[in-house]
């Protein structure tokens, strides 16, 4: 162990969420304004809540009215389509879209992690390209990274582009890629070159590959109630021009992970359950003098733990917006608030008088059922648990 906790430079918790990154009257006015859309749209029945809708509730007209409404690219310069606004005006619209299980998977990956990458590492042509369609909710994009044997260890990865004349001929293949049978394109960390020494981290690149084009296969890993969401991406001698690489060839770990900072840190990694939760305390309230005190307490301890997770996700949020790449913080944020997102469904299950059925008509046996098929992915998306402990880990000098 090199620099134990409580040492000078250790991380302590006050570093890594630093207070006093609040949000201000003007986030709280945005944020009534979104709230009143969604109650207006959902009025007007043009959605159904789901939990985890920010990964499986695909509806590309529901993207599409929020970018005409602003709601999109938020961060995005208006230079480039976007509204030119901060991390915490963006954490406000993702907050309230959330909460209320819009559906809002067409564009979550393009508007949260793709959009500030192609601003961090993009050429102008290729901002130009694709960030006004993503702030229009018109682009939608997937995740390039997991194969077959390169989950956790990513810089296993076996997609290799090889130099051709204007470009490079990429051969090999993605797994568990979300949506990748909607989405336009995705970034493919793939190795161009070798390692140097025994570092495999080098000579991998990041290429934006259009998934429309020769060579690119998808084809579907349907879970076990048969939906499809996931998929394996095959790329055969797909040709990428040049000018399709992102940022530098050969730093594509550097990339790729700062980008894992943006994929982790956002308020989905604590709230794809909250429309579960709310539910079931409506119905309880609804009952009345009925609650027994077992509930009660299970409630609200449940609910002292979201509004936690929430002011940690907050400051993670903060520091964003002042251009930090706050990933250790943003590691604990996701590995407390996923384990918090099964949580809650353990209680309702304890707690709900009812059995769980995906095509019950009414809404809380409906969201049981479908919490608890996806509950297993919570903690393994976007980096599994113990990878995130090892971050935590190491940043506190103990690995
Ligand atoms: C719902 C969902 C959506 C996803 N969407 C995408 C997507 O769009 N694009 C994409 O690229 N990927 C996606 N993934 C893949 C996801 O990133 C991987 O599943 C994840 O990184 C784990 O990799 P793996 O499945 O290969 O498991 P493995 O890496 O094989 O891990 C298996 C187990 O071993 C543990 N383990 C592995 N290494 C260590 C270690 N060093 N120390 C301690 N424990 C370890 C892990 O924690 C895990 O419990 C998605 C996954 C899910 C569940």
């Amino acid at each position: 162990m090199t620099d134990r906790p409580g040492s000078p430079s250790h991380p302590g918790v006050s570093t890594l969420f630093p207070p006093g990154r609040r949000l201000g009257v003007r986030h709280e006015q945005l944020r009534e304004e979104v709230r009143g859309y969604l109650q207006d749209q959902l009025a007007q029945g043009k959605y159904t809540p789901h939990n985890d809708a920010w990964l499986s509730s695909w509806d590309e007209d529901f993207s599409r009215g929020l970018g005409a409404r602003g709601y999109l690219g938020t961060t995005v310069p208006k230079e480039y389509g976007g509204q030119g606004a901060d991390a915490l005006d963006r954490y406000v619209i993702t907050e309230e879209l959330l909460a209320s299980g819009a559906p809002v998977a067409a564009h979550w990956i393009a508007d949260r992690q793709i959009a500030p990458s192609l601003l961090r590492y993009g050429t102008e042509a290729q901002r130009h390209r694709y960030l006004p369609a993503i702030s229009r909710g018109e682009s939608y994009w997937g995740i390039g990274l997991s194969e077959p044997d390169a989950g956790s260890d990513l810089a296993a990865v076996r997609s290799k582009a090889v130099r051709v004349d204007g470009g490079w001929e990429l051969t090999g293949r993605k797994v568990w890629t979300s949506g990748a049978h909607h989405a336009h394109a995705f970034f493919a960390l793939a190795r161009t070159g070798p390692p140097e020494g025994r570092v495999r981290h080098t000579g991998l690149s990041q290429l934006i590959v259009e998934l429309d084009q020769p060579g690119v296969e998808i084809r579907p890993i349907r879970l076990l109630t048969g939906a499809h969401h996931f998929n394996e991406v095959v790329f055969d001698r797909v040709f990428i021009p040049d000018d399709m690489v992102l940022g530098t060839v050969g730093d594509g770990w550097r990339q790729a992970t700062s980008e894992l900072a943006f994929e982790r840190s956002g308020p989905e990694r604590y709230l794809s359950t909250l429309p579960l939760l709310t539910t079931l305390v409506g119905e309880l309230a609804a009952g009345g003098d009925s609650v027994r005190d077992v509930d009660a307490a299970m409630i609200g301890a449940i609910t002292a733990r979201v509004w936690t997770l929430r002011q940690m996700s907050l400051a993670v949020a903060g520091a964003l917006a002042q251009g930090e790449v706050p990933e250790v913080a943003a590691a604990l944020v996701k590995d407390l608030g996923t384990r918090l997102e099964g949580d809650i469904v353990d209680i309702a299950r304890t707690v709900a008088r009812t059995e769980p059925d995906p095509s019950a008509p009414t809404e809380l046996p409906r969201l049981l059922a479908e919490s608890i098929l996806h509950t297993p992915g919570f903690t393994l998306r976007g980096g599994t648990n113990e990878i995130l402990r090892g971050v935590v880990a190491r940043a506190l000098g103990m690995r």
